[in-house]
C-alpha cells in the first residue's frame, strides 16, 4: 500500500510532483552547503599552483637571460663601446618584459591544466585520496590532486 504524499498529504492516486520538487530543492541546498566550499578550496589551490608555476617559469627565463648578459659583459663589456653596452642592457630589459608578458598570457592555459588536475572521487569508490597536509579543518575531503607535472 502506497503512502499518502509526505508534503500535501494527497492520496497516492493523485500522483503529485511534491516529492520531486522537494528533492530538487534539497539538492540545490545541499550543493550550496557542500559543493560551494569545495569550489572555493579548489579555486584557491588552482590559483596558487598556477601563479607559482607562471612565476617559477618566468624567473628561470629571467635568470638565463641575466646569465647570458653577464657572460657578454665579462667577455666583451670592457672592449665594447658605451652605446653597445647600453643597447645590451636595454635589450635585456626588453626581453625580460616580453617574457613576463608571455608568461601572464599563459594563465588561461595553466589554469586549465590545474583545474584538470583536480579529481573527484566518492567515498565508496575505494580510491579516495585526501589532499596532503590536512589543512582546511575537515571540509577538504573529496578533492584530491595528482602530482604536479606541469613545467614550462
Ligand atoms: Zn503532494
Amino acid at each position: 500500500m502506497d503512502p499518502n504524499c509526505a508534503i500535501c498529504d494527497g492520496p497516492p492516486k493523485n500522483r503529485c510532483d511534491c516529492e520531486f520538487r522537494t528533492l530538487v530543492h534539497a539538492v540545490e541546498e545541499s550543493e550550496q552547503r557542500v559543493l560551494e566550499p569545495m569550489y572555493d578550496e579548489i579555486r584557491t589551490w588552482v590559483t596558487t599552483q598556477a601563479r607559482a608555476a607562471i612565476h617559477r617559469d618566468f624567473r628561470a627565463r629571467e635568470a638565463r637571460r641575466k646569465t647570458a648578459y653577464e657572460r657578454w659583459l665579462l667577455d666583451y663589456g670592457a672592449r665594447a663601446p658605451r652605446w653597445q653596452r647600453e643597447e645590451m642592457a636595454f635589450s635585456l630589459q626588453r626581453a625580460i618584459s616580453e617574457d613576463w608578458k608571455a608568461a601572464v598570457e599563459r594563465y588561461p592555459e595553466v589554469l586549465d591544466y590545474y583545474y584538470g588536475e583536480v579529481k573527484w572521487s566518492t567515498r565508496s569508490g575505494g580510491e579516495e585520496r585526501r589532499p596532503g597536509g590536512g589543512g582546511g579543518g575537515g571540509g577538504s575531503s573529496r578533492t584530491s590532486r595528482r602530482r604536479e607535472v606541469w613545467q614550462g
